[in-house]
């Protein structure tokens, strides 16, 4: 449609691949492991909590930072598993959801011509967030097949414009996990500069291999530049809530809060007060780790009934697969086939890439009920 008078600010990007592919699925009623979400279901005890804090009357606004006592229990929680130090009152704000925390954080500090080192795969609302901001994305490619970082080819593409760094551990959708030669290198980047860290955490407790999961939250010289983002709906099987939080120095907060305050105000006030209760089974995110390592080894060893090969995923919900030795198909053609004929969707990588860079793979979203992933995985058996 021509809209008169009016620029679009995001004039190449289509639909997220996600939505695509999710309704395909239902179209050809396939066996959706594409969008990354759980279909078992989540505790039943938290939606008690929900519903008990609608009927306690808390159904009205809560203070525009999130509720108090969620974040003092955030803080907590981080003191416990991160050894860090924060003030909730300053340093903690609940968002709807971690894609929203992540936009603010960069509507925050970008300002036309600055520059942005972007790790492709990325998550697919990152670029487009730095550009409706009339800032620039400097891709560069993690190292294919491990997807590590490539630290030589981040300090030559660093200059006077580069304003941030975006991390993801653990990563979607590679699954690729950061290590302490990572942060050193990270640290030595950033150290004297002005330069800025945006961390996207929200897999924070989905993590195997007895990794540990280096949040930026342990390194107080990195958090003072850091924005660092998380999600409930990962930590707690609801993606569909879409609540989540961004951590931060005080200074770079004040900031955000401005930009959050006139954009969202405040989020769903019953679910706040429901995980702020919940919050304090330590058990339910402590042991997210083991059981969904569980369901990646389970769909991992079915996957070996197919001609896939597995390039090992150490946390998030996402497991990646290549294909390259048995078909010329681009990711993408490959991806609408087997949702079309062999009713599996999944997710093509080069739909992370800004330029569509086809490694020949393809992304399986395994946090499902063992029966899906056994559905899901029949279906490839017959696949020539
Ligand atoms: N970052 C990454 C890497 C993700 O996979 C997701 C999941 N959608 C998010 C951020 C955002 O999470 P939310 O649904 O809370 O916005
Ligand atoms: N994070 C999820 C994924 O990567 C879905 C997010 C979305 O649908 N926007 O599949």
């Amino acid at each position: 449609m021509n809209l008169p008078g009016i620029q679009s600010k995001l004039p190449d990007v289509g639909t997220t691949i996600f939505t695509v592919m999710s309704q395909m699925a239902v179209e050809y009623n396939a066996v959706n492991l594409g969008q990354g979400f759980p279909d078992f279901p989540m505790s039943e005890e938290l939606t008690s909590l929900v519903a008990k804090a609608m009927r306690d009357g808390f159904n009205q606004y809560v203070h525009m930072n999130g509720l108090p006592l969620l974040r003092k229990r955030l803080a907590e929680k981080a003191q416990k598993l991160y050894n860090t130090e924060l003030d909730p009152e300053t340093q903690i704000t609940v968002t709807p959801g971690g894609t929203y925390a992540i936009y603010t954080a960069l509507t925050t500090v970008l300002n036309p011509g600055d520059e942005v080192i972007v790790f492709e795969p990325a998550y697919d609302s990152y670029i487009p967030n730095i550009e409706i901001n009339g800032a620039k994305p400097v891709l560069i490619s993690l190292r294919f097949p491990d997807y590590s970082i490539p630290w030589e080819e981040v300090r030559k593409k660093i200059n006077a414009r580069t304003r941030m760094i975006m991390i993801n551990s653990p990563h979607n959708p590679t699954g690729a996990v950061l290590t302490e030669h990572d942060i050193t290198e990270l640290r030595s980047i950033v150290e004297g500069t002005n330069m800025l860290i945006l961390s996207d955490e929200v897999y924070e407790h989905l993590i195997y291999d007895g990794m540990p999961h280096l949040s930026i939250l342990r390194y107080p010289d990195l958090l003072k530049r850091s924005f660092v983002c998380f999600s409930f709906g990962k930590t707690y099987h609801c993606t569909g809530w879409k609540l989540g939080y961004c951590i931060s120095s005080p200074e770079l907060m004040k900031e955000f809060r401005k930009v959050h305050q006139f954009n969202c105000f405040s989020c769903d006030s019953p679910k706040q007060v429901a995980i702020a209760e919940y919050i304090l089974r330590e058990d339910e995110y402590l042991n997210l780790g083991p059981f969904l390592q569980k369901k990646r080894d389970f769909f991992r060893e079915l996957m070996r009934s197919t001609p896939f090969e597995c390039i090992p995923s150490h946390g998030s919900y996402f497991e990646c697969y290549s294909y390259g030795h048995f078909s010329n198909e681009t990711d993408k053609e490959l991806a609408i086939r087997l949702t079309r004929e062999y009713g599996i969707a999944t997710i093509p990588v080069s739909a992370f890439y800004k330029h569509g860079e086809d490694n020949k793979v393809l992304r399986f979203c395994f946090a499902k009920k063992e029966d899906t992933l056994v559905k899901a995985v029949q279906k490839l058996s017959h696949l020539q």
